[in-house]
């Protein structure tokens, strides 16, 4: 058996299963060995009938002396069984199970696991798990029985039958891919053992040791591939280094009319990128910083020694608005220097490319792209950038922001454009540092941390219970005298946002309405809204027609609203950090001072603890990072979002682990092709959209 095998097509029974497996990221067949259970549950003690004991929880076996279906006197169906061994007999009862008549029969020898209750003077099962036995050894009954993650329509005990069937077809296809040394130097479980033992384990301490070696191998795996797409992106050379001395004057000189002073941190990541940019390799560098950080600047100072060199730069962004802010941007900051910009944007339905530059005035239409590509030294575009029709004669580098929104292929077209061409990679998402460092190992990072001078942190205060009502009265107080905006987030619910989410949000913008608010206008804003209403309830709330916004989590409401200046945060617990921190991120974007309210009902210690944080803390991949030491990777905004999958076994969290494999992918790595299985295992890795390579 093919254990890269997909599921998909793999027979009949499958048929109805793969795509209820998909959700539980179960693709191929190896994924069901990497199915991990979350935890176990005990029915290795074995009892005699006549041994066991009232409120113990054990596993008896026997043989079926009797079995049939009865009514209550309520008219519910019973399954009632009686089951000897060599000491005694035993009751069990099930309820409303009919169809178990014709799996247990009369003279089946069983194994059931489950509580021994008191009935009506005698002892009885009730509801056990149950298992004929036959020549395999149980699964379900009389040993730790796996429980596993679940989905609709597929329970542990389907996932367990298959899981043990496709270990005992598949244990010579389980070859120990570790070098001996590896596995002795870390104390490690060998690889058949470590599959057998997380599924059946024989006592909860080989579950744990084989937990260890499975997550050992997660984490070095994703090192070496790393490793290895580094090793690819390195053997690349850049046709000519860019000069950096030769440009001094005019780099000083740019640097001088700058309308401010760059942060240190933006020193910092302009110093990292010359001396990328300035040596035989193309440059992989991922600019991290939250937004309103100055990441454009940075870029454009970039693109400018690169225009220098006689290079062309492109400029990719996610959406239009981006684009032309990025246009705007780059153009005030380069076209004095003699530097010609073009935005380009338009979709792929419409043939046509609207072209606006400094030097073809705005908004004129053009549909010959070739004779501005000749001519234009900076491209600022959208996804239209990808085009066919788009070629440079010279492209040097690429800078893609919000890089996280873009495939791998699409990263890889624009590349393509020019003979490896320096990349500049973008973000605002908050990943922390040891995220960044496992998943992203083959890009450099820079990080702005610091924001520009004179602006104004957002003012946070985590509100309890009490005094919720204090602050509803503050905030009418500050709409009243200062006419600014509020904006208002119901709880987190669920990730995608379901009608419940809207439901709840509904509720909330009533009763906001009515009793908290009566004398303001609210909107409502949430992702089952058609784009048409969605666009009007915005446009409302920036002309002033409404003072409160009432919106939900999920929806982006990225949009630049520079007179709101509050935003409300319903159950603050229910979120990560990072995530508060990009939802406050709404506000703050005027010159007025902006305050951010943390509603919590919450009386936990920790919690509160936590939340804290957010008075003080103001750097988003901070305060990601501190989410990731308190609550674990599981609950990292963003991740998702950026396309990080998410570990089987290991944990982001686990920092000891992840230096660990670290060095010994570090060692290994050099010596790779003395390691067939290795290599092979690495193949087969598939790291889905995880890097800008
Ligand atoms: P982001 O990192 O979100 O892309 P931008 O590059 O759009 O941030 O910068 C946000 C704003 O801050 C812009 O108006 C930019 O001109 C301004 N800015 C950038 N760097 C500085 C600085 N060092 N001092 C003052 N303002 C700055
Ligand atoms: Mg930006």
């Amino acid at each position: 058996m093919d254990l890269h095998k997909p599921i998909k097509g793999a027979g009949t029974i499958y048929k109805t299963y793969y795509k209820r497996l998909e959700k539980l990221a179960i693709n191929t067949f190896e994924d069901f060995l990497y199915h991990i259970p979350f935890r176990y549950e005990d029915y290795s003690i074995i009892s005699k009938i006549s041994h066991v004991q009232i409120g113990e929880i054990v596993t008896v076996q026997g043989t079926v002396v009797d079995i049939k279906n009865e009514y209550t006197k309520k008219g519910k169906k019973l399954q009632k069984a009686k089951i000897q061994d060599d000491t005694g007999s035993i009751d069990v009862v099930w309820f409303n199970q009919p169809f178990i008549l014709n799996i247990i029969r009369k003279g089946d020898r069983i194994s059931l696991s489950g509580k021994i209750d008191w009935y009506i003077h005698t002892l009885v099962m009730q509801s056990p798990v149950y298992e004929i036995i036959n020549n395999s050894p149980t699964i379900h009954t009389g040993r730790l029985v796996p429980v596993y993650p679940e989905t609709n329509g597929v329970s542990s005990k389907w996932l367990r039958r298959q899981i043990y069937n496709i270990i005992k077809e598949n244990k010579q296809n389980l070859l120990e891919y570790l070098p001996y040394s590896i596995i002795k130097d870390n104390g490690l479980l060998g690889l058949k053992e470590s599959i057998e033992q997380i599924h059946f384990p024989n006592t909860l301490e080989d579950s744990i040791k084989s937990k260890q070696r499975l997550e050992f191998d997660e984490l070095f795996f994703l090192q070496l591939a790393a490793m290895k797409r580094r090793f690819e992106w390195e053997k690349k050379l850049i046709g000519h280094p860019l000069s950096i001395s030769k440009f001094k004057k005019n780099i000083e000189e740019f640097w001088a009319n700058l309308p401010f002073t760059l942060t240190n941190a933006q020193k910092k990541a302009v110093r990292e990128i010359f001396t990328d940019l300035a040596g035989k390799k193309p440059m992989n560098r991922l600019l991290e910083g939250d937004v309103g950080s100055g990441k454009t600047v940075v870029s454009a100072i970039a693109m400018y020694l690169a225009h220098l060199n006689d290079y062309q730069s492109v400029v990719m962004a996610p959406t239009e608005i981006l684009a032309q802010q990025h246009y705007d941007t780059i153009s005030n900051l380069l076209s004095p220097f003699g530097v010609k910009v073009a935005l380009l944007t338009g979709s792929k339905k419409s043939s046509k490319y609207q072209v606006v530059s400094s030097k073809y005035k705005s908004k004129e239409k053009i549909l010959n792209t070739k004779y501005i590509l000749h001519n234009t030294d900076i491209l600022v575009g959208t996804h239209a950038v990808l085009s066919k029709k788009v070629n440079f004669d010279n492209l040097g580098l690429v800078v893609i922001d919000e890089q996280q929104r873009f495939g791998v292929e699409q990263r890889a077209i624009i590349r393509q454009k020019g003979k490896n061409p320096h990349l500049l990679s973008m973000t605002a998402t908050p990943i922390p540092r040891t995220i960044a460092l496992t998943m992203y190992g083959d890009l450099d990072l820079s990080y702005l941390d610091e924001m520009p001078k004179g602006r104004k942190y957002i003012k946070t205060w985590l509100v309890s219970s009490e005094k919720r009502n204090a602050a509803y009265e503050w905030i009418e107080k500050q709409i009243t005298e200062t006419k600014s905006q509020a904006f208002i987030i119901c709880p987190f619910i669920e990730e995608s946002e379901s009608m419940q989410s809207v439901k709840a949000a509904t509720k909330e913008f009533e009763e906001l309405t009515k009793n908290i608010f009566p004398q303001f206008k609210l909107g409502l804003l949430h992702g089952k809204l058609k784009a048409k209403e969605k666009g009007k309830v915005l446009q409302d709330f920036r002309d002033k027609k409404s003072d409160i916004l009432v919106a939900t989590p999920v929806v982006e409401v990225g949009i630049d609203i520079p007179n709101a200046t509050i935003i409300l945060i319903e159950a603050s617990e229910r979120f990560g950090l990072a995530q508060l921190h990009q939802l406050r991120g709404r506000v703050g974007r005027g010159e007025k001072q902006s305050y951010c309210l943390l509603f919590t009902e919450s009386s936990n210690e920790q919690t509160l603890k936590r939340l804290k944080a957010m008075e003080t803390m103001h750097v988003g991949a901070e305060l990601a990072e501190l989410d990731l030491r308190l609550r674990g990777p599981g609950e990292i905004y963003g991740t998702t979002q950026h396309g990080i999958r998410q570990l089987k076994v290991a944990s982001f969290s686990d920092f000891a682990l992840i230096e660990k494999t670290k060095k010994t992918a570090e060692k290994i790595f050099p010596k790779l092709s003395e390691y067939p299985l290795l290599q092979e295992k690495l193949k087969n890795i598939t790291i889905k959209n995880i890097s800008p390579d």
